[in-house]
């Protein structure tokens, strides 16, 4: 049968349980039927030998269309003087799906085999479809103040016709669901806000937004000042019938709906107990980026006690504008290297499942379980015959030899 076979290596982490020591992964018609110890070796299986097996890792937040801008966005000390460095770097139209393309191959070969990736327009989705990985696409809507000077790109509006025209998913080859992401409460009206989480229900679409990602922003939510007013006058888009909602992001985006949806949160870097427990009390995810969070210089993230009151907390790369690589590995290594205190059974977690959750794939994939589609990594292992495989996992520097998606390989040179 297509899609069918037995894989076996030194170690398999299921991100479902401990690691298991020679092991064997069964996959029959694209899905998990097994995963065991096995003792010798096992006829007919692909052997990785000195390698670990581990479910396909989930790119929660992204913008793939930035891919080109790699090291040409500096921070300078100021969230929006990179921003507005980052506007002036204009993408040519025609290179967002090219852009997108390459952020979709960078990211497989580093391992991703999901990305929650933030998009414009029908570029995007036509990336997105042709891509060879699983892909949340997010349609990005913004505008504040004065309509008309919106772009009409990135008016709801337009991502209304666009996600009327496009499947709610298609998961025949690869899962590719597009929602729709209001962009930050400083660039996105209450009354955007408001159409985006209609039309995410109405449509019943996943929905994704920017929220308590600078100090900045917790000013301009509670009196309308400071930077962001300053950055949108700059621009002429301040509007005087905004009114500053004096909350919190996290209880601004409660009162404007967000909350009641099974949202995606970016960042949530400045969060108060208050938001904390507000936060525990819903079925939203937060994605912690961590190191775009270290190149904005951000004070400590929250993720850790997040995760004790139950929040879903998952990983992604943000855009190559502020990071170095597409790599949710190198995320991995990095929090690790950060935080050694954490325990990494759970930064497998946050890798894997915790994605799954997020991106509301949780009943296809994200853990090497039987049943789920068998979308995993072959990783070699540096110390050969290692009995601490989540040291090598951690600490070592390689890539992986081959991904599968459904069973079947779609990336490295390894064969059987
Ligand atoms: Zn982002």
């Amino acid at each position: 049968m297509m899609n069918s076979g037995l894989f076996t290596a030194r170690w398999i982490m299921p991100a479902a349980g401990p690691p298991m020591r020679d092991a064997c992964l069964a996959v029959e018609g694209g899905r998990i039927v097994s995963v065991q110890s096995v003792r010798g070796r096992v006829s007919g299986a692909t052997d990785f030998g000195e390698a670990i097996i581990l479910p396909g890792l989930i790119n929660a937040h992204t913008h793939l269309e930035l891919t080109g801008l790699a090291g040409r966005v500096p921070y300078r000390g100021s969230f929006i003087g990179w921003l507005e460095s980052l506007i002036r770097a204009v993408i040519d139209e025609q290179d967002y799906a090219r852009f997108i393309s390459a952020g979709l191959s960078q990211s497989l070969a580093t391992g991703v085999t999901v990305v929650g990736d933030i998009g414009i327009g029908q570029p995007a989705i036509q990336a997105w479809r042709q891509g060879g990985i699983h892909t949340i696409g997010f349609l990005e809507v913004l505008g504040m103040g004065h309509r008309s000077t919106a772009p009409r790109d990135r008016s709801t509006k337009t991502a209304e016709a666009l996600l009327v025209g496009t499947p709610p998913t298609d998961d025949t080859r690869r899962i590719l669901r597009v929602g729709i992401s209001p962009h930050a409460p400083y660039t996105t009206d209450p009354a955007i806000y408001r159409r985006a989480v209609d039309l995410a229900n109405r449509l019943q679409r996943p929905l994704c937004t920017h929220l308590a990602e600078t100090r900045a922003e917790l000013q301009f939510l509670s009196d309308g000042t400071g930077p962001f007013r300053d950055f949108l006058e700059r621009y002429g888009l301040w509007d005087d019938t905004f009114k500053p909602p004096g909350d919190s992001p996290i209880e601004y985006a409660n009162r404007l709906g967000l909350l009641k949806n099974r949202c995606l949160l970016v960042h949530a870097n400045y969060v108060s107990n208050n938001d904390l427990d507000l936060l525990a009390r819903t079925s939203c995810s937060i994605v912690y980026c961590p190191r775009s969070h270290h190149f904005f210089h951000h004070e400590p993230h929250r993720f850790g006690e997040m995760i004790r009151l139950g929040i879903n907390v998952c990983l992604g790369t943000d855009s190559l504008a502020s990071n170095d690589s597409l790599s949710i590995l190198d995320e991995l290594r990095f929090v690790h290297a950060t935080n050694p205190a954490v325990d990494p059974a759970r930064l497998l977690h946050m890798a894997t499942r915790a994605g799954a959750v997020a991106l509301g794939l949780e009943t296809q994939l994200g853990q090497l379980t039987p049943g789920l589609r068998a979308d995993f990594v072959a990783l070699p292992l540096e110390q050969p015959k290692t009995t601490d495989p989540f040291g090598d996992l951690l600490h070592c520097n390689l890539s992986p030899i081959a991904v599968f998606l459904s069973g079947k390989q779609i990336y490295g040179m390894y064969k059987s």
